[in-house]
């Protein structure tokens, strides 16, 4: 089945007793045994909940995989990965990737859990750096936050399998309509599924999906140990919006493109980050791994902060927040926002700088949406200046 049925049809008809359409809730924090020593499928839902499987099995069969671990939020299921790593073992992560994986990495190393290497990886050196520096986890985040760098997983995958790295790929800024990390070579896909997997900004929660069952079990192993997995109810809300995904997907991109081509125009930009832009240094890699470039993008603008604070100030479509991947429209300053935990000159290594902005573009009508750009950006502007580049975004759209 194609991804788009698949995700469709997750759960239903599933309901043995009543033959509900759509799969019931069970909110049951326990579960009676048999008899003494036979418990049935379930226990205690910390360890499992018949709700929250349907949403692991719908995950697991989107990215290819054998099984999904449900988290209670993207930042437990990166805890999780954490959890595989032992005192002395390397953790080869982005230097760009998301400011909480970023924060958790550098703290839980600088307890001596184990040791992290931030990297720029779409540099010419980055093969022959995994095989000689033969990290326990390759991560790898693309496209990146909130700069949009794009890495070959295919080939970072390969070189780090020659020395026996697990590839964790966190494929948030996609979802597994736009990408599939595990058929590219990754061992473990990691998602927020706080954002388009859910995608109503409604719910807090994350997943780890992997080929691999014995790997897959030792993770399940430490949700539960840990207490990280996800609610019922959260579980519920997110396989439902699941079940939208691949056209949210498509009407997001479709909106990201006229937006770009508009945002291209305006002297107030000064850069746009895109994959789906020719001149982005991604753009042929994007092409070639993903269905879809997306619809994240980041944006410099003249005039700094100063000019970042009348931009904001005067937007009335987009809201000023943190996440992506929702039905609406948002925008976030990563400096004071979501990179805001990394050190300053961590920041200024990945290139995060005052004028930058992260746009998740919505699925409103892409003409007001537009319209709402263009009069924050002119009240902003005083001294236009060109832009860099004029190349014209293209609909790619291989869903
Ligand atoms: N990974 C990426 C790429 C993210 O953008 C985020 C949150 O923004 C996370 C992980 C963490 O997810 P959560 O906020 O659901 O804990």
């Amino acid at each position: 089945m194609k991804s788009r049925t698949l995700s469709v049809k997750a759960g239903i008809e599933s309901d043995q007793q009543f033959g509900a359409v759509i799969p019931p809730i069970y909110l049951s924090s326990n579960y009676t045994f048999e008899d003494l020593g036979k418990p049935r499928c379930h226990d205690y839902t910390r360890s499992g909940n018949p709700t929250r499987d349907l949403l692991g099995k719908a995950l697991g069969e989107l990215e290819g995989g054998k099984d999904a671990v449900v988290t209670s939020s993207g930042m437990g299921a990166v805890t999780l990965l954490c959890h595989l790593l032992c005192p002395g073992d390397l953790l080869f992560a982005p230097h760009d990737c998301y400011g909480g994986t970023h924060r958790l990495f550098t703290h839980l190393s600088k307890k001596g859990n184990f040791k992290v290497l931030f990297e720029d990886q779409t540099k010419n050196n980055i093969l022959k750096k995994i095989q000689s520096k033969r990290p326990k986890i390759l991560w790898i985040e693309t496209p990146s936050n909130p700069l949009l760098r794009i890495v070959d997983i295919e080939e970072l995958s390969k070189a780090a399998h020659c020395v026996g790295t697990i590839v964790v790929v966190d494929n948030t800024f996609l979802s597994p309509i736009l990408q599939k990390p595990l058929e590219l070579g990754a061992d473990l896909v990691l998602h927020s599924t706080t954002k388009f997997i859910n995608g109503h900004s409604d719910v807090v929660g994350g997943a780890v999906i992997g080929k691999d069952q014995e790997l897959v079990n030792q993770i399940f192993w430490w949700a539960n140990c840990l207490g990280l997995t996800g609610s019922p109810f959260d579980s519920f809300l997110t396989l439902r919006g699941v079940r939208t995904l691949a056209p949210r997907i498509s009407e997001h991109q479709k909106n990201t493109c006229e937006i770009i081509n508009f945002l291209k125009t305006h002297p107030l930009v000064k850069k746009i980050h895109y994959p789906g832009l020719s001149n982005h240094p991604g753009y042929e890699v994007a092409k070639k791994q993903q269905k879809g470039f997306g619809s994240l993008l980041s944006i410099e603008v003249f005039g700094g902060l100063k000019k970042v604070r009348e931009f904001l100030s005067k937007l009335r479509l987009f809201s000023l927040a943190e996440s992506l991947g929702g039905v609406e429209s948002l925008i976030a300053h990563p400096e004071t926002m979501t990179h805001a935990g990394m050190e300053e000159k961590a920041r200024r290594e990945a290139g995060i700088t005052e004028g930058l902005l992260r746009i998740s573009v919505g699925i409103e009508d892409p003409c007001d949406l537009i319209e709402d750009l263009k009069q924050a950006l002119d009240c902003a502007l005083e001294s236009p200046q060109p832009l860099e580049s004029l190349e014209q975004c293209e609909v790619f759209n291989q869903i």
